[in-house]
């Protein structure tokens, strides 16, 4: 492994751990931030799989997200994005589940080294929240729950009132209407296939088409 991929000692001492009951429930924060540095901004949380980085399709056929650092491979507009919102006034914290995590299919480690990754390639993303668990541990980091959220609210000291959700399912939008935040849908992209819309309007909600229109809605 390539030396500047190892991963940031801060969080790797968090995820070392093989046991989910070992992990800290708030979950690997990458990154992790000084709040008063901070005070009083609004955020944009986005959910990293469809939204951030490819879903993959796999041999057999089935679409997950990345399991490897190779597997890791931003949207063509994100960094552009990233930079535009940035610049705007807000900051960028990615809230993911990672259930391939608490199923053995992901490394904690190479996890650690996939965030590496995407904060190199995307140095305005302020952080990364990750919920590792399954539904069977009944978590309250796991989206639909807004644990996630609501840790970087707390460790950032975020502005709520201006802050957005944007995902690619109902999950991501539930998450957010819990703080509450209003809340952007895009289609869910995934290498290989066309993008789909798979948010339920079971919580209010803007669709967007890309990251370029929520660009506009966000400062129009
Ligand atoms: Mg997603
Ligand atoms: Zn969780």
């Amino acid at each position: 492994m390539d030396a500047t991929m190892a991963p940031n000692p801060e969080y790797t001492s968090s995820i070392g751990a093989r046991s989910l009951d070992l992990l800290p429930l708030k979950t690997f924060p990458a990154r992790p931030t000084t709040p008063t540095l901070f005070t009083g901004k609004p955020a944009l949380f986005l959910d990293r799989d469809g939204v951030v980085v490819w879903n993959v399709t796999r041999s057999d056929g089935t679409v997950g997200s990345a399991r490897s650092r190779d597997e890791v491979e931003l949207l063509r507009t994100f960094p552009i994005f990233a930079r535009a919102v940035h610049k705007a006034g807000y900051m960028l914290v990615i809230v993911t589940n990672q259930p391939d995590i608490a199923r053995g299919d992901l490394d904690p480690y190479t996890f650690a080294t996939m965030n590496e990754y995407l904060l190199s390639q995307v140095p305005e993303v302020d952080a990364i929240y990750t919920c590792p668990h399954d539904a069977a541990h009944n978590c309250s980091c796991r989206k639909p729950r807004p644990g996630l959220i609501r840790s970087a609210i707390s460790d950032l000291n975020l502005r709520v009132s201006d802050s957005w959700m944007i995902g690619d399912r109902s999950s991501d939008i539930e998450a957010g209407a819990a703080i509450p935040l209003r809340s952007i849908c895009l289609p869910s992209q995934t290498r290989g296939q066309l993008a789909r819309r798979e948010c339920k309007a079971t919580v209010p909600h803007i669709q967007a088409d890309d990251l370029g229109e929520v660009l506009k809605i966000l400062t129009c």
